[in-house]
């Protein structure tokens, strides 16, 4: 098994279909890409793929199928969450993706363990508790004059790409709302003459 390729997180346009080898209907975020050059790929849903890495890997795994969750933000907005569960041979990891129009958009979280045959259930329930955090928080708030960072100034992003627009520089999500880069820096300009420190670090982590 030489490769393990997630499709890209924004696939653009991209339709939905059938696993190759149990043909359920999957979307490009809920499907993987299986296999080598030599030997080709397949296109594979999650089930069928951590079947065939927990055989390759020699581990005992169950993969837990859950389904869809609406969650409201503190502002009473409601966001739709899509997971997915990848065995990674030692390691598991279960994401949450915010969905719209059948693309990923937003809000994406990732937990990851490193005993892949402990119960995921654990694994879920911290995946769930870092959401509700993240809904429950905000960093940036919106007035006449536009989007600015509200207090304590900290700043939480994921970084992005714009794919129809890659010269742009990074897509930040804040909030669960796509922030220009460009629009970032119009809001530091309130802060001239402050100072900043910047962290970055990985998407399982929560600082
Ligand atoms: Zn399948």
């Amino acid at each position: 098994m030489a490769a393990y390729d997630f499709f890209s997180r924004r696939t653009h346009m991209q339709k939905r279909a059938p696993c190759e080898k149990c043909g359920k209907m999957v979307a490009p975020y809920e499907s993987v890409r299986l296999g080598s050059i030599e030997e080709g790929y397949q296109h594979l849903c999650m089930a069928c793929t951590n079947a065939e890495i927990a055989e390759h890997a020699g581990v005992d795994f169950k993969h837990p199928e859950y389904l869809p969750m609406k969650l409201t933000d503190v502002e009473g907005i409601e966001h739709e969450f899509h997971f997915n569960t990848r065995l990674l041979g030692n390691r598991v990891a279960i994401s949450a993706l915010e969905i719209k129009n059948d693309e990923p958009h937003g809000y994406s979280f990732e937990v990851l363990t490193n005993n892949p045959e402990e119960d995921t259930l654990e694994l879920f329930r911290r995946l769930f508790d870092r959401m509700q955090r993240a809904l429950s928080q905000r960093h940036l708030n919106v007035d006449e004059y536009g989007l600015h960072i509200t207090k304590p100034d900290i700043v939480r992003a994921r970084i992005d790409y714009d794919l129809e627009n890659p010269e742009s520089g990074p897509l930040l999500v804040i909030d669960g709302k796509e922030v220009a880069w460009d629009e970032f820096g119009r809001m530091l300009m309130s802060f001239e003459g402050f100072q900043f420190k910047m962290e970055i670090y990985d998407i399982s982590e929560e600082r």
